[in-house]
């Protein structure tokens, strides 16, 4: 059977990064300065956002203290200090178990951009919110299956992809059946490794998957953790930015350690950073004193289209493609894809 995605043009191998280990620090952030939130000339940022933040009492901590946790292992850097090509497919888990950091903005965006170089992109919605889904203007009564079909009732994951309007990505859509999943999942066979043996029968078939991940560390994550290869963590430039990150990084590690040796961190993306605020800025250079060349160079910036974009239906790079946003997320596509711009 032919599947609804094909065909497909064959896809160079890239090289294989040299890697060494990053060495085990930590983060800990004690005082945060209080932003003055100068206003920027910037024509689609959203000021009550930046109100909001500057209400909030200063001098918290950002981050979760000293987790007793060694990341070195799981996060590499190459040695040269710069990025480069990994071979393909990547499959890459978009993960935070805080809600709102940017997890499906950046899955849908990375994803769309990805697509537009060229490369054929899988997206994959693990959430049961299904905002991947319908951020890309996929509606539940125009698919037949779902990821929840898929997980639990062994449905072809080439049964459940359907074509989005951007040339070379697709979506493997989710509904909010999958809340249920988490649960029905427990008593199955494998659980952990159902979306890896899922997957594997289309996976040469793109350069890149993508998972959306949900704000949770539950037998979903570790589904999507177990299939990937690779985790890209967004951390948003805000107080509390890495709470939960070093429980994230030991579920990783568990992961690695007992259902996917090959797993690695190999991205932290900062997300809806806003250039009024100080305290932006602040958390942008600890992020990058603890987690170092893992950290994206390109920083998604906080503007409104990208967030009225889900409601068009449309990523970014169509909903607005000459906007800062669509430029940041395409600049992050080169990056994750090949290294520096
Ligand atoms: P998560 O998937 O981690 O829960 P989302 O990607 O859904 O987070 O983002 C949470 C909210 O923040 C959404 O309403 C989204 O539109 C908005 N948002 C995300 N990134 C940006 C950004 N760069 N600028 C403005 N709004 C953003
Ligand atoms: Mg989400």
């Amino acid at each position: 059977m032919v599947a609804r995605y094909a065909p497909r043009e064959p896809i160079p191998p890239a090289r294989v990064a040299a890697f060494r280990s990053f060495g085990s620090q930590m983060f800990h952030v004690e005082q945060i300065p209080r932003t003055e939130g100068v206003m920027s000339d910037q024509e689609d940022e959203d000021p009550t956002r930046a109100v909001e933040r500057e209400d909030r009492t200063p001098g918290r901590r950002v981050g979760p203290g000293t987790p007793d946790l060694s990341i070195g292992a799981l996060i590499e850097v190459r040695e040269t200090g710069a990025r480069a090509p990994r071979p393909l497919p990547r499959v890459i888990a978009v993960a935070n178990q805080k809600g709102g950091v940017g997890k499906t903005t950046t899955t849908v965006n990375l994803g769309a951009a990805l697509a537009d170089l060229g490369y054929r992109v899988l997206i994959i919605d693990l959430d049961p919110q299904g905002n991947a889904t319908t951020g890309l203007g996929i509606e539940a009564r125009n698919f037949d299956y779902s990821m929840y079909d898929v997980l639990l009732h062994d449905i072809a994951l080439e049964d459940c992809v359907e074509p989005t309007n951007i040339k070379n990505l697709f979506l493997a859509p989710a509904t909010i059946d999958l809340a249920g999943a988490e649960i029905e999942l427990v008593p199955a066979f494998s659980r952990e490794l159902r979306l890896k043996r899922m997957l594997a029968p289309i996976r040469e078939d793109f350069g890149f998957v993508l998972i959306d991940c949900p704000p949770s560390l539950g037998l979903i994550t570790v589904n999507a953790l177990s299939a990937a290869s690779e985790v890209l963590v967004p951390i948003q430039c805000e107080y509390y930015a890495l709470e939960g990150v070093g429980q994230l990084l030991r579920n990783v590690e568990l992961v690695r350690g007992n259902l996917n040796p090959e797993l690695e961190v190999s991205a932290i993306v900062l997300t809806m950073y806003d250039s009024r605020t100080r305290l932006a800025d602040h958390v942008v250079a600890e992020v990058r004193k603890h987690f170092g060349d893992a950290v994206c160079k390109n920083v998604i910036p906080r503007t409104v289209r990208i967030s009225e974009s889900p409601s068009f239906g449309e990523p970014i790079t169509v909903h607005s493609p000459t906007s800062r946003g669509a430029i940041a997320y395409r600049e992050l596509a080169k990056e994750v894809s090949r290294g520096p711009a």
